[in-house]
């Protein structure tokens, strides 16, 4: 519900932040308090396992200007923002990382950009250097390959960290999906954008939560929401196959018309069925990869359960 008296919401969702909530809290009220306008920040408990919950319920009695949404369970970032969005009243809306590696202090940029007229005005990382190298290459890659092969482009090294209206929170909104990959959405609803650039800090406390097998079906979810290509270059490398086995086929029945039957041949039989059968099953995995998701789309559960305000 867009509330006129509230003009920012900044959304923070928290899953085992118990360490960077105070400096999260501390930063944030300090950055906002220089800008002359009326806010709230919603922070999202993501069904944290340490003390979260009641360090942000503490943090109120000092910001009252705080709301704090409280999951049932852990739902995942993508379902902590969407919640935020949801639930946030403000003409403008900024999702921000609890850690800190998202700087506050470029709040105050985008609220400037967004009075110059943009809608969304978007945080690039232009320095990931206390990001890994492992990381950064990874990402590098998964954004290439992600932007070859969907129609909508996601901007490289760009994350949640933004500033959006509330006619780009309600075209969200009409996203219906359950799989959210919000970056994806983020990019997809479009809008007249503004880019600005900013050094990724160091996490000012805690570990993060995305690492090795997260981020790979993360990535998979990025890439299975926003193309078909891996679905549709079946037919091709179907066709290809097909065609070289009509090729190396006439040769076979040629030679064997000319020159008789030869028996030897068994390496090259195994190796063709082995190889087909790999092949063959990749294809099935792609697909099985789509169902999957098709599946739990169609079950049209919520994307996440608030257990309580506060
Ligand atoms: N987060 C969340 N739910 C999760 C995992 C992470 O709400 O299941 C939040 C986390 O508390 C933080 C933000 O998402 O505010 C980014 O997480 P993190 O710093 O672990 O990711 P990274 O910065 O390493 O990509
Ligand atoms: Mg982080």
């Amino acid at each position: 519900m867009p509330d006129q008296s509230i003009v920012l919401s900044v959304v923070c969702p928290f899953f085992n932040e118990e360490e960077v909530v105070d400096f999260f809290m501390e930063k944030i009220h300090q950055v906002l308090n220089t800008l002359d306008l009326t806010y709230e920040i919603v922070c999202v408990n993501d069904g944290s396992l340490d003390r979260t919950l009641e360090k942000l319920i503490l943090a109120k009695k000092s910001y009252p200007n705080l709301r704090i949404l409280d999951f049932s369970r852990n739902f995942g970032k993508e379902a902590a923002l969407t919640a935020g969005l949801d639930h946030a009243r403000g003409k403008v809306i900024v999702p921000i990382d609890a850690d800190l590696q998202d700087p506050p202090e470029l709040i105050i940029d985008f609220i400037e950009k967004w009075r110059e007229g943009y809608e969304v005005v978007v945080g690039k990382r232009v320095d990931r250097s206390t990001d890994g190298l492992l990381k950064r290459m990874t990402a590098q890659l998964y954004y290439r390959f992600h932007n070859k092969i969907s129609n909508q482009k996601i901007p490289e090294n760009v994350g949640d960290f933004r500033l959006i209206t509330r006619r780009v929170v309600e075209a969200i909104q009409q996203m219906p999906e359950n799989q959210r990959f919000m970056k994806g959405i983020f990019a997809w609803v479009g809008f007249n954008t503004c880019v600005v650039a900013y050094k990724r800090q160091k996490r000012r406390a805690g570990k993060t939560s995305f690492h090795g097998w997260g981020l790979w079906n993360f990535a998979l979810d990025g890439i299975t929401s926003f193309s078909t290509v891996p679905l549709r270059v079946w037919l091709y490398i179907g066709s290809l196959i097909a065609l070289i086995s009509l090729v190396y086929g006439s040769y076979i029945i040629l030679r064997t018309l000319v020159f008789g039957v030869d028996l030897p041949g068994y390496a090259s039989l195994l190796v063709s069925i082995l190889f087909l059968g790999g092949v063959q099953l990749m294809g099935i995995g792609v697909l099985g990869e789509y169902l999957g998701r098709i599946y739990l789309e169609t079950k049209h559960r919520p994307q996440y359960i608030v257990d309580k305000e506060y």
